[in-house]
């Protein structure tokens, strides 16, 4: 380790991302190891974190682990005002301190792929049947009675809407009435 080192180390568990109100990530279970290496008024962090979390699947909403494992490097220097771009951090030298935990929860969202599925034929099949026959419903609720042909709308009415939108605000007034 660097002379000038210091290690820290950070458990984050569902306590973490429940205090951070996580928008997107529900539970996990990662170690975060922090390195800073105080240079000429600059402060190099190194951070390395490591673990899962566990998101909801983008296709059938259930709970699903991804595995995290990801380096980041942020500047910290002291300054007049707080600033944040890219990975230089200014710090108001009267408050003197970084709250590294809205980094951590960033790096950890920032590492995840964009896509958030469950393997091929692993969706939780019950949660696929809910939203299968919710989205049925719907279907079958929003059919015009008139079926004019596919997309031939030939009464050329000026602010003329899809029929399958003048259906659901039928039902929307009924149910108002
Ligand atoms: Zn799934």
């Amino acid at each position: 380790m660097h002379a000038d080192s210091c290690r820290y180390t950070y458990e984050l568990d569902d306590a973490f991302f429940a205090d951070i109100e996580a928008p997107e990530i529900r539970k996990g279970r990662l170690r975060a190891v922090l390195e800073v290496r105080k240079g000429i008024e600059v402060y190099r962090l190194s951070f390395h974190i490591e673990g899962t979390v566990v998101v909801p699947c983008d296709r059938c909403l259930d709970d699903l682990e991804l595995a995290v494992d990801t380096d980041d490097r942020l500047t910290v220097r002291l300054g007049a005002a707080f600033s944040d771009e890219d990975d230089q951090v200014v710090v108001p030298e009267e408050e003197g301190f970084i709250n590294v935990a809205w980094y951590l929860y960033e790096f950890i969202e920032l590492s995840l792929p964009m896509q958030h599925v469950h393997p091929d034929g692993e969706c939780n099949p019950a949660m696929m049947e809910a939203l299968r026959s919710h989205l049925s419903v719907e279907a079958c609720e929003a059919d015009g009675e008139e079926d004019a042909g596919d997309g031939e709308d030939t009464d050329g009415m000026p602010g003329a809407t899809d029929p399958r939108w003048d259906a659901l605000k039928k039902i929307l007034n009924n149910n108002n009435k």
